[in-house]
């Protein structure tokens, strides 16, 4: 049998985080929660003989983002009309971008099979959403809060041949729209979506061959999912002597499959013609500079600062720069003063547990009611020797759970850490007359017994014994008992 490859593009749309429209001056709501219709327009439904008028901010965003994917702005913009009919898109038609896109020509490098890939992107424009239908018995509810929000659709070139790579790159770039503050990131909203464009063929063959699309997902999830299930039911197409069909699909999250919608429209099918109501959209270096110094730091950036200045080995510094608020999150932290490596070790770590075990979004760190400066103030509470580790990971649960002051909760709980030699080699004496045993068999020559002992010195100090003296107390009588000098 032949090996055959993936190969996947994918299509990309982005709602922009403007405060009004792409055309009219309606305001961008949460299109999950406003009461319907509550943001809507003559312009945005589309009534007789009204104009439209471009967002500055919307082009201004895409022009940072086709910045940050390392891309050409091209200085001559055309608006298209794409004609198509949906009960959900009132004019008709879209006011889209054709053969005159924003940005064109860029790459974005992610992480496959232990090596840096360059996927490269083909172009993004700009465009706006349409409302929302909800189909509901025999009737189909239609809301146009979220008709005309502008949109960036980025397309990549078909330079990704695994699911694992095509999640790879959502990841990375969905976190650039985000740390870019131009996109939520919340693909549960819809406010981010998905295609992927999906072939197969015989491994090192350079051929394309007929690609499936599918339509609209809502995670990144199922983008991997959808991409695995599509090629393997390519490479059986076309094992058994069938052919590829070119068309859209949807994704049937409840049965784990693909599901044809239509067959694929072309170019034709939607007439495209410039939009007679819009002047060509002339963007000027100097604004292309402007938007350029308003970048912020970006994941890769970020990631290499963090290692080089921070020390952070790679991995770390990934998992902190994939949502932007973690990587805030330890900024402030070290900050505050505590050293990146420690910080870095408790945040993907403990923080990272308490965050999944109460069902937490990474991105939502920011508001969990540990802060930043408590983590430190805790870390140096276990630096100076007031607690130990064991009790810090309790005190975090309390800073996770309620918030407070590290100190002020140690205090209150007497969760002090006690290094009182006395009251220490107390507790030995105590564990060593309990457990004779265990004496015999260590003097016997077991001395992997010691660490069991050691854990019942610090059972009988509650958790709350200084272990290096405790151990240092212990070791010391061991020896003794072994000399003979009791
Ligand atoms: P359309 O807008 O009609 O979907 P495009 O030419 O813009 O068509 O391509 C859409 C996406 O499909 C791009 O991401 C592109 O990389 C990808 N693509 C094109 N041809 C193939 C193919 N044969 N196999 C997989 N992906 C493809
Ligand atoms: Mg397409
Ligand atoms: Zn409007």
């Amino acid at each position: 049998m032949v090996e055959y490859e993936g190969v996947i593009g994918l299509e990309i749309h982005a709602e922009l985080l403007t405060k009004s429209k792409m055309f009219c001056g309606c305001e961008v709501v949460d299109s999950t929660t406003a009461p319907p219709n509550t943001h809507t327009c003559p312009v945005c439904t589309a009534m007789p003989g009204v104009l439209p008028v471009v967002n500055r901010q919307a082009v201004e965003f895409g022009i940072m983002v086709g910045l940050a994917l390392n891309c050409e702005i091209a200085p001559f913009n055309i608006f298209a009309r794409k004609s198509y009919f949906y009960p959900d898109l009132p004019k008709g038609y879209q006011i889209s971008q054709y053969e005159y896109p924003l940005a064109l020509n860029g790459w974005v490098e992610i992480e496959a099979n232990g090596g840096v890939r360059r996927i490269g992107i083909r172009r993004a424009h700009l465009e706006e959403d349409t409302g929302k239908s909800t189909h509901m018995g025999g009737y189909s509810l239609l809301d146009f809060n979220r008709a005309g929000v502008p949109l960036l659709e980025i397309v990549t070139e078909p330079d990704l041949h695994t699911a694992e790579e095509a999640e790879a790159f959502a990841r990375k770039l969905r976190s650039i729209l985000v740390y870019l503050g131009v996109n939520s990131g919340d693909m549960s909203k819809g406010v981010l979506r998905m295609e992927p464009n999906v072939s197969v063929r015989p491994k090192g063959s350079a051929e394309l061959r007929t690609r499936t699309e599918v339509k609209n997902l809502n995670s990144i999830r199922a983008v991997r999912l959808a991409i695995d299930y599509e090629i393997e039911r390519q490479v059986e197409v076309w094992e058994s002597g069938g052919r590829v069909e070119q068309v859209n699909m949807g994704w049937d999250e409840a049965r784990g499959k693909t599901v044809v919608q239509r067959s694929k429209e072309s170019a034709d099918d939607y007439r495209y013609f410039p939009e007679p109501d819009l002047p060509p959209l002339v963007i000027e270096r100097a604004w292309v500079d402007a938007a350029r110094a308003k970048l912020p730091e970006l994941p890769d950036a970020k990631r290499a600062r963090f290692m080089s200045q921070m020390g952070l080995n790679a991995y770390d510094a990934g998992v902190l720069v994939a949502d932007r608020a973690v990587a805030d999150f330890f900024e402030q932290t070290t900050g505050a003063g505590m050293e990146p490596k420690a910080a870095a070790n408790w945040i993907t770590g403990e923080v990272f547990r308490l965050m999944n075990k109460a069902g937490v979004e990474r991105e939502d760190i920011g508001k969990i009611a540990l802060t930043p400066a408590a983590l430190a103030k805790l870390a140096g509470l276990v630096e100076k020797g007031a607690i130990n580790a064991n009790t810090a990971r309790d005190v975090l649960g309390v800073l996770f759970d309620e918030g407070g002051d590290p100190e002020a909760i140690v205090k209150a709980r007497g969760w002090g850490q006690v290094s009182d030699t006395a009251a220490l080699a107390e507790a030995v004496d105590k564990v060593l007359a309990a457990n004779p045993d265990a004496v015999r068999d260590y003097l016997g020559g077991k001395e992997t017994i010691a660490k069991w002992l050691m854990g019942q010195v610090m059972r009988e100090m509650r958790g709350k014994g200084n272990p290096q003296i405790a151990l240092e107390l212990l070791s010391a009588r061991l020896e003794a008992l072994k000399n003979g000098r009791f």
